[in-house]
């Protein structure tokens, strides 16, 4: 007798939730049910889609590369989908990044990035600078290096001993400062740490590695530019290479094409993926400066970066990053991530001082509620009750524990959005009659 094989949903225990809902179509910000239904995509599916579901220009573009070349391995080889993508990535990048190299997801783009981190140091003479700093509430995937380069949450916990230990500074979480201070009198205090860390211990330290401006899975926390400008600055000063995660940020998501732009801050490597093929395919890219890259060119075979996966440069994923850009310049894109975050920072002031509320924020297409609860974190359990209420009126949202957010594809209309709004504010009632006591 043949065993029946399930799907192991990510993040689900089948005896605790709900069976997955069926999605039979896919089209703008909507995800259609197989039972009639229709939901607002409030999440982009993971933070992954740009333009809206089924953009016919990126549809077309896999089909045309579908019928061309499939696949073909990128060790000695090279094809037309991933030079144009190089090439249009070209265009928008920080100005000093001049090679990419190309893996699968967020996750990889990440591990990439830390060991070409190490290697560098390795190959430039340095051994001794091995070690990685990275920000509390951090998250940069789920493989066993990004994982160690997370902050312990009930994600990773499990993991404790698989991972390698890095040092951990503090985030510029302003809500639940580190310190205790308030905005807009501190003076970034809690940079301190970093900076100490730097002032004792950079001849050991490789990287530094942060989510610029935003740090998505910890909690929605958007940092002051700042912020991201002093890590800049420390890591210069210090001679520490300074890896942004722009898996989440890139691609418009934070009102500029990248996060750094916002901060006119140039990274020595970029992480990016999610949207990087407009949330169609997978794909993960680490970007590097010329340095980096040239401290691999030797005459002896040892220093190659000796990392490949089986679809690094996949010649469909990279057709659909080509339409993906096109889209950028030959739509508004950049004008709907403005009216987007026009209308989350209106309807965010309407709400932020309702006795649920303990703190707004947003940056660009993201839109944030922290709650009071008595219980914040993950774990909350406002969360399963919230997913829940907001399925039940037709919007896909999956708060963080305590904290809701909405990060919607840039096509959703300005009545889409006042509508996931209106729910976010309908919430607020039902969590007061859901909560025991405010914190
Ligand atoms: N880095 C950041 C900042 C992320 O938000 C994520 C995923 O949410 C990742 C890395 C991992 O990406 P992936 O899920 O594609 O492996």
């Amino acid at each position: 007798m043949t065993t029946a094989l399930k799907i192991w949903h990510p993040f689900t225990q089948e005896a605790l939730d709900s069976p997955p809902i069926r999605i039979k179509k896919a089209e703008g910000a909507y995800l259609y049910t197989d039972d009639g239904r229709k939901l607002i995509d409030g999440i982009s599916s993971w933070w992954v889609n740009l333009h809206g579901h089924g953009h016919p220009a990126i549809t077309a573009a896999i089909a045309e590369q579908a019928a061309k070349v499939d696949h073909v391995l990128l060790a000695g080889f090279t094809h037309d989908a991933a030079e144009r993508l190089r090439e249009s990535l070209q265009r928008f990048l920080p100005s000093g990044l001049s090679y990419i190299f190309f893996s699968d997801d967020g996750s990889t783009a990440v591990e990439v990035a830390l060991k070409m981190a190490r290697q560098y140091w390795e190959n430039a003479g340095r051994p001794e600078k091995r070690e990685i700093v990275a920000l509390e509430h951090a998250y940069h995937g789920d493989t066993v290096g990004a994982m160690s380069v997370g902050d312990e949450s009930d994600f990773s916990r499990a993991f404790r001993g698989m991972l390698f230990p890095v040092h951990r500074v503090h985030s510029a979480y302003c809500y639940r400062c580190p310190l205790g201070k308030n905005l807009p009198q501190c003076d970034l205090e809690c940079m301190g740490k970093l900076e100490k860390l730097l002032a004792e211990k950079s001849g050991q330290i490789a990287a530094l590695i942060a989510e610029p401006l935003l740090q998505g899975a910890g909690g929605m926390i958007v940092h002051p530019v700042k912020f991201l400008q002093r890590m800049r600055e420390l890591c210069t000063r210090y001679d520490v290479l300074l890896i942004a995660d722009e898996v989440l940020t890139g691609f418009g998501r934070c009102g500029k094409m990248f996060a750094c732009e916002l901060a006119d801050v140039a990274p020595d490597l970029m992480c990016l993926s999610k949207g990087l093929t407009g949330g169609v395919l997978p794909m993960g890219a680490t970007v590097c400066t010329q340095r980096i890259h040239d401290a691999f060119v030797s005459e002896d075979r040892s220093r190659t970066f000796y990392h490949g996966h089986s679809y690094t440069g996949n010649p469909i994923a990279a057709a659909a990053g080509v339409a993906s850009l096109k889209i950028f310049e030959s739509e508004p894109v950049l004008g709907r991530v403005s009216s987007i975050a026009k209308i989350h920072a209106e309807r965010l002031a309407a709400i932020k001082n309702h006795a649920m509320v303990g703190e707004v924020r947003s940056i660009g297409t993201m839109g944030a509620v922290e709650l009071k609860a008595d219980d914040p974190g993950y774990a909350s359990k406002l969360r399963p009750l919230l997913y829940k209420f907001f399925i039940d009126r037709g919007v896909l949202l999956r708060p963080l524990g305590n904290i809701v957010y909405v990060l919607p594809p840039y096509a959703i209309s300005a009545s889409e959005l006042h509508f996931v709004h209106d729910q976010i504010s309908e919430s607020l009632e039902f969590c007061m009659a859901h909560r025991k006591s405010l914190t």
